[in-house]
């Protein structure tokens, strides 16, 4: 009997990996070094792309029906309102707009649609050796030995995967101290997003229920960035952080492949790390079967394939943060004049709005 895929970490790239691949008639193992589920909010926004590749496993469903769906983005410039901005997420082929739901929820969801194919993610196994060999792969985890036919890694930022097969994750990273708030909020509109891009840094504020509001910025404490007129309640969650920008220089290697936040990072804004993984994964459950299924080569195109989309998307979003971020008076004089004038037209808005919605390359299976 051959040895069951095995996949290594339990966050949405594992488990919608797992989810994926169980659709496609295989079973896998899924191992995670935490005890438990992470409770955290971190990624909030769905996009388009990830709920459509979701469909017809259930959870898209429950994401939208779960989620609030936002497409509307109130832009500011000093604390000046300057514009009022729709997505035009049908205009660009997406039927959905972006749903809003804490990761923590999407990944219960996606775990219980595992647990109803009968695959329960193993906890408090992590893994600590890798090798391989011509007929598979042999893990150490948790004290047990593993004999997996493939692996994928998607272990996250610090991946024991990428560094056990020695992949280098190059990149760069920011100076500023980022930091997030999660935090109960009244004053904006609870429809729309709110961007401020001010002289001293951003200040974005994105709703996600009817009481909870994510704030983002740098430099200063967002307690003292709080718009006048708004009032705040209980802070859920506070993290400080830093943006780095860091795609790892392979994705394959032999039976074992990387995706997720194993195999990139880059800064939240635009809202891509979780959506990228999940993609990832995706495409990852469609080469896994045709390798099983004796196509020796699928493992290698899932590596190129991934790699040369997820190279672009870091770009796009180091770019996106570079211009969301410039700080000083002649930035905010240059957004003052071309925010309204952009948003005016067809074209900017759908090329950032592209971007967001996880739209700006085409999904091909490879
Ligand atoms: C504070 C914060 C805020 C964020 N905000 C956003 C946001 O607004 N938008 C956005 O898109 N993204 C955001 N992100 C990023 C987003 O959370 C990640 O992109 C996403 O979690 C990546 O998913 P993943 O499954 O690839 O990796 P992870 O979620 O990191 O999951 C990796 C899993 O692997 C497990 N693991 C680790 N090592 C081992 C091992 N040796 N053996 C077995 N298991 C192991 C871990 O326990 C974990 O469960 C944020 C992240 C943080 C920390």
């Amino acid at each position: 009997m051959t040895d069951a895929p095995l996949i290594v970490g339990a966050g949405p790239t594992g488990l919608a990996a797992a989810l994926f691949l169980s659709r496609r008639g295989i079973a896998s193992r899924i191992i995670d070094s935490a005890a438990g589920p992470v409770t955290t909010s971190r990624a909030l926004g769905v996009n388009p792309r990830t709920l459509a590749i979701l469909k017809g496993t259930g959870v898209e469903d429950e994401i939208t029906a779960e989620g609030l769906p936002i497409s509307t983005f109130h832009l500011h410039s000093n604390r000046k309102s300057v514009a009022r901005v729709e997505i035009p997420y049908k205009a660009i082929g997406a039927e959905q707009p972006m749903h809003v739901l804490p990761q923590a929820r999407t990944e219960a969801l996606l775990t219980r649609a595992l647990a109803e194919r009968g695959i329960e993610v193993e906890r408090g196994k992590a893994l600590t050796a890798l090798s391989q060999d011509e007929t598979g792969v042999t893990v150490t985890a948790g004290g047990e030995t593993i004999r997996a036919s493939i692996l994928l890694g998607a272990d996250g930022a610090h991946s024991a995967t990428r560094h056990a097969l020695n992949i280098a994750f190059p990149g760069d990273a920011m100076d500023a101290d980022w930091r997030l708030m999660d935090v109960e909020l009244t004053g904006p509109d609870p429809d729309a997003a709110w961007i401020d891009f001010r002289e001293d840094g951003p200040f974005v504020a994105l709703p996600f229920n009817n009481r909870l509001w994510r704030l983002i910025g740098f430099g200063e404490p967002l307690q003292n960035r709080i718009p006048q007129g708004w009032t705040t309640g209980k802070v859920e969650w506070i993290s400080d952080f830093h943006v780095s920008n860091r795609l790892a220089e392979r994705m394959n290697v032999g039976r074992v492949c990387l995706a997720g936040d194993a195999a990139h990072i880059h800064s939240p804004i635009g809202g891509r790390g979780m959506n990228l993984g999940i993609e990832d994964a995706f495409i990852w459950a469609h080469c896994a079967e045709a390798y099983l299924k004796g196509d020796a080569g699928k493992l290698a195109v899932f590596g190129d394939n991934r790699h040369a989309v997820d190279a672009l998307v870091v770009q796009h979003v180091k770019r996106l943060t570079a211009t969301v971020s410039a700080t000083g008076a002649a930035a905010t004089l240059v957004r003052r004049l071309t925010i309204p004038l952009l948003a005016g037209f067809m074209s900017p808005r759908v090329a950032v709005a592209r971007m967001m919605l996880g739209l700006d390359h085409p999904l091909v299976l490879p």
